[in-house]
């Protein structure tokens, strides 16, 4: 059994897959507790892995991109076995995790990590995507974890102007590796 918050059915609105449609697996709980967090990441039902498999494709149908995120989606001990039954429902898995617990994913499996305080380097250097949440500032300690990554993502924390000009500044002072990711979805009024 895992602890959720949410199911739903949206399109990925932040990095490298915006515009996506995709289905989110809310995960409940978190391994931190960052002062800007303005997730709802509750308990609100428990469901075993089979009805969450099911509930996705009541949701979504054929969609093949799930996101599993939270709270922090690798912090229940069954985020495995549902990563794997969902591959084996032909979905293509993508986590959005903050990197403290290390997890060996299988390769298909898209892993974003943003990171808040401490990281694994294990699971820094299997992220596919890096994304760092500007919050007045860059948080330059982060970097040397991804360092082998071509490409940062810098998101500026609630769409606030005072952190799109932060992380736009820092993008165009360093054009060669950071891109700005905002959350698109907010504009558009999805979820
Ligand atoms: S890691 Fe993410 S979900 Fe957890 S408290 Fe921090 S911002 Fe919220």
């Amino acid at each position: 059994m895992l602890a959720l918050a949410e199911i739903f059915y949206s399109i990925q609105g932040e990095g490298t897959w915006t515009g996506t449609p995709a289905v989110f697996v809310r995960l409940a709980g978190c391994n931190l507790a960052c002062d800007f967090c303005d997730t709802d990441y509750s308990t609100k039902f428990f469901a075993g892995i089979d009805d969450i498999v099911g509930m996705v494709r009541e949701v979504g149908g054929d969609c093949p991109m799930v996101v599993l995120t939270g709270g922090e989606p690798l912090a229940q001990a069954d985020a495995g076995a549902l990563i794997e039954a969902l591959r084996c429902d032909g979905r293509r898995v993508h986590i959005e995790s903050n990197g403290t617990i290390f997890t060996d994913l299988p390769d298909d499996v898209w892993l974003c990590v943003s990171p808040k305080e401490r990281v694994d380097p294990r699971m820094a250097r299997r992220a596919n995507e890096a994304k760092l949440i500007v919050d007045e500032r860059v948080p330059e300690e982060h970097l040397s974890l991804f360092a082998e990554k071509p490409t940062i993502l810098l998101q500026p924390e609630g769409n606030k102007p005072a952190n799109v000009a932060a992380a736009l500044d820092y993008a165009k002072a360093h054009p060669a590796r950071f891109r700005l990711s905002l959350q698109t979805h907010k504009f558009i009024g999805a979820r």
